[in-house]
């Protein structure tokens, strides 16, 4: 395999167990692997990347996504809507789903990720049209492929519809057993459990709204006995608090708990409406939460409590969710919004640091995703980083503090460089796996399509009317 030398790098954020930032160093890459890190390093044959200019960070780690709502974003019918609204207007539209939306869907989605420095991509995909062929999940495993990024794969259902009082139109429903036997076959076919391994799948109900408990309890007992993560929605936002008052007496943490739905092979998008207890019982048994900051304050669901969070040790990694409810793929972004978005609710000393909103997206990731070979730059981890050009202008006297510039001073372009698994798969901008401007205008054909559909006309006349003024 390749090696790769970076020279003379003018800060290198390790995120380390130190928290080290090494100032004119150099890092070697040995295919997979970071080899060396250090001054005056060479290798007889090595590519040689001059990163004098450059701060250079470990791979950041997107921990929930549906790239699928590429081609459902920022309809305006919906900027003012809140989250069930959402989401009923949203299912009737992703009926029109098919293998080709989602493989171009996550095309745009994994592009724009590794784009703004991400190396690690988690994506929760739900929907699964009846009548539709089930190689939606195949499909992203080949746009993963195709785009370089390390991918880990949410398979998702919804195995409770209209009809026994859930939230998503029949037609996208699933019975338990096409949902477990689907997972099965993606572990088997996909799952690398190696160190690096580029491809995962988790097991992952939708939400506490849109699955029956048995999809649960069946999702838990299949996802241990191949030992693989789980993840689903829970607690996001407070029309799902009332629902599951109304529906089950219960909160959602105490629902997931009911069913042994938690742990820490387990993590949860958002976790929004938990209680200061709840918050202490994740801590307890080491059930992650990915936070969205972006999605939360977009859809009004509010603040997570990551202080307390942070106090009880709950491991929290960082998201840009889907686009739906986020409008983009940006988790570089999503760091300096983690940072604003808690100083408001929070005093100066609880608040994150930057440099601790940095470590959410790479370390925190990591610890979320279970990996350990990932999330931090030292010998003997992957080889999965981004480099970015501070010699700008407009970065002339910010750059004391590189762990905390991406949160702070709000670095939020695309990067110079991202490297995948010891190979370039971003550079000067362009994208070496994938024909961009093809990709492009095909992703804009399947959105045109999909904006022109009777069922889209359908549901923005009926948002219309709904709320109009
Ligand atoms: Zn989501």
């Amino acid at each position: 395999m390749m090696k790769i030398l970076i020279k003379n790098a003018k800060a290198i954020v390790t995120c380390n167990d130190s928290d080290q930032v090494l100032f004119d160093s150099d890092i070697l890459l040995n295919g997979k692997e970071i080899e060396a890190i250090g001054h005056d390093l060479s290798a007889d044959g090595a590519k040689v990347i001059d990163a004098h200019k450059m701060f250079v960070y470990p791979g950041l780690i997107n921990t929930h996504h549906h790239f699928l709502q590429a081609f459902t974003r920022s309809i305006p019918q919906l900027q003012q809507a809140t989250l069930f609204d959402w989401l009923i207007f949203m299912y009737e539209v992703w009926t029109l789903v098919d293998p080709e939306h989602v493989y171009y869907s996550s095309l745009v989605g994994m592009s724009e990720l590794v784009k703004y420095g991400c190396t690690t991509a988690f994506d929760h995909h739900f929907c699964f049209p009846q009548g539709v062929d089930k190689v939606l999940i195949d499909r992203q495993m080949t746009a993963a492929e195709q785009v370089g990024i390390r991918y880990h794969a949410g398979r998702s259902c919804f195995t409770l519809t209209h009809k026994d009082g859930g939230l998503p139109p029949d037609v996208l429903g699933e019975t338990v057993d096409e949902f477990i036997k689907d997972c099965d076959r993606l572990i088997d076919t996909y799952h690398e459990y190696d160190r690096f391994g580029m491809k995962r799948v988790v097991v992952a109900p939708c939400s506490p709204f849109s699955v029956t408990d048995d999809t649960i309890t069946e999702a838990v007992k299949l996802a241990r006995s191949k030992k693989v993560r789980m993840h689903s929605h829970l607690a996001e936002a407070p029309d799902e608090t009332v629902y599951m008052r109304d529906r089950h007496n219960m909160t959602s943490l105490e629902w997931a708990q009911k069913l042994g739905f938690i742990g820490p092979d387990i993590w949860y998008a958002h976790g929004i409406c938990f209680s200061d207890d709840e918050v202490r019982i994740l801590g307890e048994t080491q059930t992650g939460v990915a936070h969205c900051p972006v999605s939360n304050m977009k859809t009004c669901a509010g603040f997570m409590k990551l202080p307390l969070m942070k106090k009880y040790d709950v491991p929290v990694g960082l998201a840009v969710d889907g686009y739906g409810a986020q409008d983009g793929s940006n988790l570089l972004g999503e760091i300096r919004m983690a940072y604003l978005m808690h100083r408001m609710n929070a005093n100066h000393q609880e608040a994150p640091s930057g440099y601790e909103c940095l470590k959410l997206a790479t370390r925190g990731s990591a610890r979320v995703l279970g990996r350990d070979d990932v999330g931090s730059l030292e010998v003997g981890k992957a080889a999965d980083l981004f480099m970015i050009d501070v010699d700008r202008l407009e970065y002339a006297g910010g750059l004391l503090d590189p762990g905390a510039f991406p949160a702070v001073v709000g670095y939020n372009r695309p990067v110079e460089m991202t490297i995948i698994n010891g190979k370039i798969v971003w550079e000067n901008g362009v994208l070496h796996g994938i024909d961009e401007e093809a990709v492009k205008a095909k992703a804009n054909e399947i959105a045109k399509r999909v904006y022109s559909s009777g069922v889209y006309a359908r549901e923005t006349a009926r948002m219309d009317k709904k709320y109009a003024k």
